[in-house]
């Protein structure tokens, strides 16, 4: 089929990669025409496993093309995505300009009938709004005899895994009660349902719900652990203990049940907030989902706090080494990231941070530029150099061995604090250093610090 994204980010790019290795013609068009230019030398704006090769091969192959004109878009897709960002406004709710932009601006182009598929995260009753405006705006060109259709295809994936998310979803929801656009969906989406069927038919509103409650499932997950990690230090209780004990209950399982530093990225804090304003605007208190929000609130300043514990004269002119930028591992994107409420609080009590990440070196300088404050470092072993205390942020695979004789010997302070229960306390404190983790009981290293 023919196919146009509009919006080449995490969500249109993987998905775009995805649909023209499988056989379909995909048009991409972004405002940004520094990354579309990037793109058609098979460059990608964001760090991906897989996204470069797949979009190499299939810009090769001649099925994925990109370009900045939407007049363009819209004559080549029979089928229309919108992959758009839907940031959260101050009160919370989704900014929907772009996505309501992009519905006029197929509407001026078109010619024939279209189908716009929502792939952006918005909240229930927007593809309602999109087809009123719409239809509106066809009456208006006097060109009302034309037929758009709106379908909400909410995207699940998994940044970090964004590649093999859309190649191989776990199931595809599909929100429209029109029956031509639900075979459009269905023949675009039969490469993926070779092995058995995925696709989920809805109506409109209950896809863009399902996208909002799968989220706020999961990051109640999160919130409750970290309560209960809370809970487990007071207590003297083991979290990681009590995780493997409840994770190993089939009903219950191992995903997003860790402990760490509160939940960031691009998504899960902003979906919270605007379901939260979507109940607020029904005149209905989600009090649950409060409580996730707030605990949150609270979880991502656990690092700070226990460095303030542990320092009670101040941090200023302390130099405090950071492994991990990005919001979680194997991508670039530290947007609403944990680490950053750690960095602006560290320069707020006059400390020095020693950095390094695989991957989100370059967007963390993009972000906070050049700083005397900030040291980004080559390597992991390069942040210890001239540091008091170490603090870990992302679970990257990098950071899983580690020789602690070498942290010990270079830590002036011996201080390991670690958001995300990576190592064995025994193991840690065994070479004098003090460690903390998130809700596990405090071992006093068997060498006294220094
Ligand atoms: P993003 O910010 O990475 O990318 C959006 C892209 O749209 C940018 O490249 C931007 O230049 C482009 N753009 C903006 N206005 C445009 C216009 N008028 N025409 C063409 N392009 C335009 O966003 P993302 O992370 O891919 O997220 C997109 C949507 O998908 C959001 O609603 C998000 O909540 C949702 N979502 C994201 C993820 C994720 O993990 N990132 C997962 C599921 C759902």
């Amino acid at each position: 089929m023919d196919v146009s994204v509009f919006g080449t980010g995490y969500v249109g790019l993987a998905q775009a990669a995805a649909l023209a290795d499988v056989g379909h013609r995909v048009l991409c068009v972004d405002i940004d025409e520094k990354k579309i230019q990037q793109l058609r030398k098979a460059v990608p704006p964001i760090q991906e496993p897989g996204l470069s090769a797949l979009i190499d091969n299939n810009l090769r192959e001649g099925r994925l093309s990109f370009s900045t004109r939407s007049d363009d878009a819209v004559t080549h897709g029979q089928l229309i995505f919108i992959a758009l960002g839907t940031p959260a406004d101050e009160d919370g709710s989704a900014d929907l300009r772009r996505v309501l932009c992009v519905a006029r601006e197929v509407v001026r182009h078109m010619e024939v009938d279209r189908t716009l598929v929502i792939k952006s995260t918005v909240p229930v009753g927007t593809a309602a709004r999109v087809l009123e405006t719409a239809r509106e705006a066809l009456v208006e060109l006097g060109k009302g005899h034309l037929k758009v259709r709106v379908v909400s295809n909410p995207e699940f994936l998994m940044e970090g895994n964004a590649v093999n998310d859309c190649a191989r979803p776990d199931r595809i929801i599909v929100g429209s009660e029109d029956e031509v656009a639900r075979s459009q969906l269905a023949e675009l989406y039969a490469p993926f349902c070779h092995n058995h069927d995925k696709l989920i038919f809805m109506d409109n509103r209950s896809a863009e719900l399902t996208k909002y409650a799968a989220n706020a499932m999961l990051v109640t997950r999160i919130s409750l652990m970290n309560e209960l990690a809370n809970l487990a230090k007071q207590v003297g209780a083991d979290i990681e203990s009590v995780r493997k004990g409840i994770g190993s209950d089939p009903r219950i399982g191992f995903h997003y049940i860790h402990p760490g530093c509160g939940f960031g990225g691009s998504c899960s804090p902003k979906d919270l907030r605007s379901l939260l304003h979507t109940c607020h605007m029904n005149g209905f208190q989600l009090r649950l989902l409060r409580a996730v929000h707030e605990v949150n609130e609270e979880q991502r300043q656990v690092l700070f706090r226990k460095l303030q514990k542990h320092y009670p004269d101040g941090l200023e002119g302390k130099s405090i080494a950071v492994w991990g930028l990005a919001f979680k591992p194997d991508t670039d994107d530290m947007r609403e990231a944990p680490i950053r409420y750690l960095l602006e609080a560290l320069w707020h009590e006059g400390a020095t941070v020693r950095a390094f990440d695989p991957e989100a070196m370059s967007e963390c300088r993009r972000l906070y530029g050049y700083r005397d404050d900030l040291v980004l470092c080559a390597t992991r072993d390069d942040t210890v150099q001239d540091a008091d205390a170490l603090v870990i942020c992302t679970e990257w695979k990098a950071f899983r061995v580690v020789d602690f004789e070498f942290l010990a010997s270079k830590l002036r302070d011996r201080l390991v604090i670690d958001g995300r229960n990576l190592y064995n306390p025994e193991q840690v404190t065994a070479a004098g250093l003090h460690y903390q983790g998130i809700g596990l009981p405090r071992i006093v290293p068997l060498v006294s610090a220094s």
